[in-house]
């Protein structure tokens, strides 16, 4: 097999063989690089019509399909290899539908707002019978009638403008594989990769707030915000951390293919308050339920969080006797009211069923939420509603239910909070101690829950009784020794 043979095969194996971007590119440079060979004035495989110094390349991307590309025809120096290089990058430029060099065989469309199948395919120059077709694949397809921004769909078309492969990929771990069969039809492959889980263990000690803690620890405001929401029924991150409390966590990275994808689920973490220890692990029940216990299989969270709003401040308090702002008369001031930017979430701070979703004088947008029997939660002043939230509605504790806003009788934004219990207001700061935790464990599974708890928290001490980590105040630890499945 000479040069060009070899290189003529490898050009057919990269159209035929489906690659990533990267690989691809890799491959394209050992094709160039044989190019130049090919391309020296001594080598014997020149053909005499290469010689011709005025003959120029055309050099879009059908230079590359197999049935035009003949690289003794096309190519005459040096330059074009340049060129070639430079219409990748010209390729690589392109956001809105992306096209490899393989005559035009891998075409990748981005779903963007406000699209659907026809317009796409429309897009890569494919029919409303293509559309047709592989809406009426063998198998489910609904995926198609389900594409969202952030999706991306990778079509294979062969020289004859015939769609091959139709891949709509969802995320680096879930695609949709549409694969033209011998009877004409496209047979569908759902496809699910795990990815690969590795340990991280992170600890930080509270000098100021939680999050500058743990942002100085190196720990995302994603997993911060879970650490508060863990804790949240046990501690008052806005009344209770003082300085020299510590926390540890201990979560999952997520990577694909030896990349970085995500952040997994916290596994286990600790929160140290004015000396007392609070432990909390992930559990999954038997019904696929996720929550977060102590050791004991006693749930972390109550039926209601204690802040429905990140706030920044709390601008005032429940009292019975207040001097109204605007009306400038001694009134109660049944709730509490938490100063936020407009636009902040507000979240349900329990599970429960909204009986009122609109404008109610003074409390201006109003939402309220029935919990069972015995309570009611009251959130006033919204700016708007959150979508979905109407009359009816059933909400679960962390929802977004509205937005901070200042409609009705505020001075400025803000919520204004209320709960009730039995009928009659109560502080919502100072009941939540009373009122009543989530479900624990089931009694059935806490043989189970143990086993996977000693694991958990055997993992953990090896770590936090290390003493070098001891010593130090902050601390950052990467598990490279176990990676999950
Ligand atoms: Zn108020």
């Amino acid at each position: 097999m000479n040069l060009i043979d070899f290189t003529k095969q490898l050009l057919n194996k990269l159209i035929k063989i489906r690659l990533s971007y990267k690989h691809r590119n890799a491959c394209l440079g050992l094709v160039l690089t044989l190019l130049i060979l090919l391309l020296l004035p001594n080598s014997e495989s020149i053909a005499p019509e290469s010689q011709n110094p005025n003959q120029n390349l055309v050099l879009d991307n059908s230079a590359f399909s197999t049935s035009t590309f003949d690289p003794l025809n096309t190519a005459t120096e040096l330059n074009s290899v340049y060129e070639i290089e430079a219409t990748i990058e010209t390729v690589e430029a392109n956001v809105g539908i992306q096209q490899s060099l393989e005559n035009d065989s891998i075409t990748i469309a981005e779903v963007r707002s406000g699209d659907n199948l026809s317009l796409i395919f429309d897009r890569v120059g494919l029919s409303p019978q293509d559309v047709y077709r592989v809406s009426n694949s063998a198998g489910d397809a609904s995926i198609l009638t389900r594409l969202y921004p952030g999706y991306s769909l990778d079509f294979d078309i062969d020289s004859e403008g015939e769609l091959n492969e139709l891949e709509v990929i969802i995320n680096p771990l879930e695609s949709y594989v549409f694969e033209l069969n011998s009877a004409y039809n496209f047979d569908i492959t759902h496809v699910l990769r795990d990815p690969q889980l590795i340990p991280i263990y992170k600890e930080a000690t509270i000098n100021d707030s939680l999050f500058l803690a743990a942002q100085r620890g190196g720990i995302s405001a994603a997993i911060t915000m879970e650490i508060a929401g863990i804790f949240g029924g046990v501690v008052d991150f806005m009344l209770d951390t003082r300085v020299g409390d510590n926390f540890n966590v201990f979560y999952d990275e997520r990577h694909l293919d030896g990349e970085y994808i995500g952040n997994g689920s916290i596994q286990v973490a600790q929160y140290t308050n004015q000396g007392e220890n609070f432990t909390a692990i992930r559990y999954v029940n038997l019904n696929g339920e996720v929550d977060y216990y102590n050791p004991l299989g006693e749930s972390m969270r109550k039926a209601f969080i204690r802040n429905p709003v990140d706030f920044t401040r709390i601008s005032s308090n429940f009292t019975l006797s207040r001097r109204h702002p605007i009306l400038n008369t001694i009134r109660a001031h049944k709730g509490t009211d938490y100063a936020a930017p407009t636009g902040t979430p507000v979240v349900a701070s329990g599970d429960g069923r909204v009986t009122w979703a609109s404008r109610n004088g003074s409390f201006g947008n109003l939402v309220v939420v029935k919990h069972g029997e015995r309570f009611e939660t009251k959130y006033a002043h919204l700016s708007s509603y959150a979508r979905g939230v109407r009359v009816g509605s059933r909400v679960k504790q962390g929802d977004t239910i509205g937005y901070v806003g200042s409609t009705g009788g505020a001075t400025g934004p803000h919520l204004h909070y209320e709960f009730i219990m039995d009928g009659a207001h109560r502080n919502p700061r100072t009941v939540h101690d009373q009122l009543p935790k989530a479900e624990s464990v089931p009694a059935e599974e806490m043989d189970r829950f143990n086993q996977q708890s000693q694991i958990l928290m055997t993992q953990l001490n090896s770590i936090t009784s290390a003493p070098t980590l001891a010593q130090n105040t902050l601390s950052t630890t990467t598990l490279s020794a176990s990676t999950g499945e």
